[in-house]
């Protein structure tokens, strides 16, 4: 048996699939990943998707609190506006 027959098992697709088929891993022991390179290809595709995802609903969420910061603030001027008067009117 030669190095060029050994395969790896992907944990994805489960497929049997030489050395050159996996990405190199440098944190993992063996030096390659679980994942086959089309897994791989799709695994990082489908986190892509979840990152833009997340960013839209970040993009979101940061409009919204700069929103109510706006609102606060106008509450806040209009109080302070509208304390002296008040003041003055109370009795
Ligand atoms: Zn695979």
């Amino acid at each position: 048996m030669t190095i060029h027959a050994q395969t790896f098992e992907c944990i994805t697709c489960h497929e049997s699939k030489p050395f050159e088929a996996f990405y190199a891993d440098r944190s993992r022991r063996d030096g390659k990943r679980r994942a086959c390179k089309l897994c791989d290809h799709a695994a990082r595709a489908e986190r892509k998707r979840n990152v833009t995802a997340t960013r839209e609903i970040a993009k979101h969420l940061a409009m919204h609190a700069a929103r109510k910061r706006l609102r606060e603030q106008l509450a806040a001027t209009r109080d302070n506006i509208a304390a002296p008067v008040s003041i003055s009117t109370a009795e």
